[in-house]
């Protein structure tokens, strides 16, 4: 994706799907993704255990790691100021940039949806009940 026409593209679709960071942060990661990388064993788990919480499969294979667990961890270092330091906002995001509507459902299921009473979802923050999660 080096046309600009085509990032600006996946990014309004993007934003249809209720992405909130910023297009240049987008951009530096779907760049990023495009390189070879790394993600440190700590970051992988987070994006798991997030996962594993809100019945999500992830796909990763010796030679490949699931690209939800990859944009989890560019953006965990880009640190986006709209996700405010938040694991289940970064793994939202990952989420929306992959397209994968399956399993945000399933997280917004998990987090705000089937929460205990009284308890605040991770996502939005909100405590009340019948709010819907942005
Ligand atoms: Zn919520």
């Amino acid at each position: 994706m080096t046309d600009n026409t085509e990032v600006e593209k996946s990014y309004h679709r993007y934003q249809e799907l209720g992405g909130i960071i910023s297009e240049k942060d987008y951009e530096s990661a779907l760049t990023k993704a495009k390189g070879t990388i790394t993600s440190r064993e700590s970051t992988i788990m987070q994006a798991k255990n997030i996962a594993k919480f809100a019945g999500i499969e992830l796909h990763s294979t010796e030679d490949a790691i699931d690209p939800r667990i990859i944009f989890y961890g560019i953006l965990h270092d880009i640190k986006p100021k709209e996700v405010m330091d938040s694991d289940w906002r970064l793994f939202r995001e990952a989420l929306r940039m992959v397209e994968d509507t399956d399993a945000l459902i399933k997280l917004k299921t998990a987090c705000h949806t089937n929460r205990r009473p009284g308890t605040y979802c991770t996502l939005c923050g909100q405590t009340r009940e019948n709010e819907d999660c942005p």
